[in-house]
C-alpha cells in the first residue's frame, strides 16, 4: 500500500543559516511523519474491521470508536479505533490494536521501547530519559522507562527461568555448542548496594572464552566471550551458567580451565559443575590477599610472596609465613598470616596450576564484572532494590553478548 502526505514548512528569509534550514526540514519530515503514521492507522483500521467475527463465533458489534495516544518515533501520534463487543461470549476486541500488536496499555511504540530500553541499559532512566528527548525528540518520563525496563527485562529473565526448569526439571538439553581445544571458564561475584535492607546484594558473573589474540605486549583480545550474571544465589547462578557452558561447548571441549578468586561458592561450582576442569585461582585476588594480610610494614615480604606464588611455590610461601608469625608478638597478625596460608592452602593446586599454564589472570572476569555489573549498577550513590536490578541485567546481558537486534528481530522489529 503506498501512501502520500504533503507538509509545509516556513522559513524566516531574515535568519537563514543551515541550521534554521536543518530545523525546518526536521520538523517538516516530523509533521508529515506524524500525519503518515496517523493515516497509515486509519487505513489498517478500515480493513481489519470489515467481515470480523469473535474467536468465539460470535457476531461482533460496535461499541463506539476509542482515542488512543501513543509515543512514536515521529513523536506523539493522536488515532481513534473501533471497539467491537461480541453478541454471544460478551468480549471486547479492538481491531486495529490486535492487527498491528499493541499492547493494550503502552503509552510507546515497540520501535520507541527499544530505543529507550537500549539508553537505559547503559545509563540512568533520567539519563535515559533526557538523551531520547536530546537527540530524538522523543519524549519518555524516566517513570515510564522504568516501568518498560520492568516489562520486557521480567520477560528476558523470565524466559532464562523456563529454559532452566526445562533443562533441569524436564532435561531437555539440547545439543551442546561444538567443542575446543582449550576452554577458558571464570566466576567472580561483586556486591551492589542494597535498597531494601541496609547493606548489599551480590551479583554473581560468569564468563567463556576459548579464543584470545595478542593485541600488544600486556594486552589480549578475547574474541568469542560469552557472559552470564544473576542476582539471584549461587544454585540459579550454577544452572543458568552451566546451560550456557552446554551451549558454548565446554563440556565438548578438549582442556576446560576454571579461574576464580578462591571464594567457597566458586570451589563448589566447580566440584559440582566443572569437575574434570583445572582450577586456577586468580592471580590478582590472591596479590591483593597478600598485600592487604601483611600490611604496609611488610611491603617487600609480601613482593617476594607474590613473586613466589608467581613461580608456583607454596612450599617457600609456607615457610615465610612461619617465620614471619613466630618473629611477631602481635596476636592479631599472626592471626591475619594464619589466616591467608589457610587461603593459599586451600587454593595450592589454583596457585601451582596459574604457575604451570601460559595463561592466566584475572583480566576477562574483571572485565566483566566491571563492564556487566560495575558501570551500570555500582556508580556513586547507586543504590537498587534486587527486583528492579535483576530485569535491567537481563536486557543489560542481551547487548553484551550481542544479541540485541536479534531479540528485536523476534518481537518483530526491524531494526538498523
Ligand atoms: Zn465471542
Amino acid at each position: 500500500m503506498s501512501f502520500n502526505v504533503s507538509c509545509t514548512v516556513n522559513v524566516s528569509v531574515e535568519e537563514l543559516s543551515v541550521n534554521s534550514l536543518e530545523k525546518a526540514a526536521l520538523d517538516g519530515a516530523r509533521e508529515a511523519g506524524r500525519r503518515l503514521l496517523e493515516s497509515l492507522l486509519a487505513v489498517v483500521e478500515m480493513r481489519v474491521r470489515e467481515g470480523r467475527r469473535c474467536a468465539c463465533g460470535g457476531r461482533l458489534e460496535s461499541r463506539g470508536r476509542v482515542e488512543r495516544k501513543l509515543m512514536s518515533l515521529v513523536g506523539e501520534i493522536k488515532f481513534s479505533r473501533q471497539k467491537l463487543q461480541c453478541m454471544s461470549c460478551g468480549g471486547e476486541v479492538v481491531p486495529l490494536d490486535e492487527a498491528i500488536g499493541l499492547r493494550p496499555r503502552s503509552r510507546v511504540t515497540v520501535g520507541v521501547r527499544e530505543k529507550a530500553l537500549w539508553l537505559a541499559t547503559e545509563m540512568a532512566y533520567e539519563g535515559a530519559s533526557l538523551g531520547l528527548k536530546k537527540v530524538a525528540g522523543i519524549e519518555v518520563s524516566a517513570e515510564t522507562i522504568k516501568h518498560l525496563v520492568e516489562e520486557e527485562g521480567g520477560e528476558v529473565v523470565e524466559e532464562m527461568e523456563e529454559e532452566r526448569r526445562r533443562v533441569w526439571e524436564e532435561g531437555e538439553a539440547g545439543a551442546g555448542g561444538e567443542g575446543k581445544r582449550r576452554v577458558f571458564v571464570e566466576v567472580d561475584g561483586t556486591g551492589i548496594n542494597d535498597r531494601a535492607r541496609r547493606g548489599w546484594f551480590e551479583a554473581k558473573v560468569g564468563v567463556i572464552f576459548s579464543e584470545v589474540r595478542e593485541v600488544s605486549k600486556d594486552r589480549v583480545e578475547i574474541m568469542d566471550k560469552r557472559t552470564y550474571a544473576t542476582m539471584e544465589g549461587v544454585g540459579a547462578f550454577g544452572e543458568n551458567f552451566v546451560i550456557e557452558a552446554h551451549k558454548y561447548g565446554v563440556f565438548n571441549s578438549q582442556e576446560v580451565i576454571f579461574v576464580s578468586d578462591g571464594a567457597s561458592w566458586c570451589h563448589k561450582l566447580r566440584e559440582d559443575y566443572f569437575p574434570g576442569s583445572i582450577y586456577v585461582l586468580d592471580f590478582w585476588h590472591l596479590a591483593r590477599n597478600i598485600r592487604v594480610s601483611l600490611g604496609v610494614e611488610h611491603r617487600e615480604m609480601a613482593g617476594r610472596l607474590i613473586y613466589l606464588a608467581s613461580r608456583g611455590q607454596t612450599e617457600q610461601m609456607r615457610r615465610h609465613l612461619e617465620l614471619l608469625c613466630s618473629s611477631s608478638r602481635d596476636p592479631t597478625f599472626r592471626a591475619r598470616i594464619a589466616e591467608l596460608w589457610g587461603y593459599i592452602e586451600s587454593n595450592e593446586e589454583g596457585i601451582k596450576n596459574a604457575a604451570r599454564l601460559d595463561f592466566y589472570g584475572s583480566g576477562p572476569i574483571e572485565k566483566a564484572v566491571d563492564v556487566t555489573i560495575c558501570r551500570r549498577f555500582k556508580r556513586r550513590g547507586m543504590s537498587w532494590y534486587v527486583r528492579k536490578a535483576y530485569p535491567l541485567l537481563g536486557l543489560r546481558l542481551l547487548k553484551i553478548n550481542e544479541e540485541w537486534e536479534k531479540y528485536w528481530r523476534k518481537k518483530g522489529l526491524v531494526t538498523v
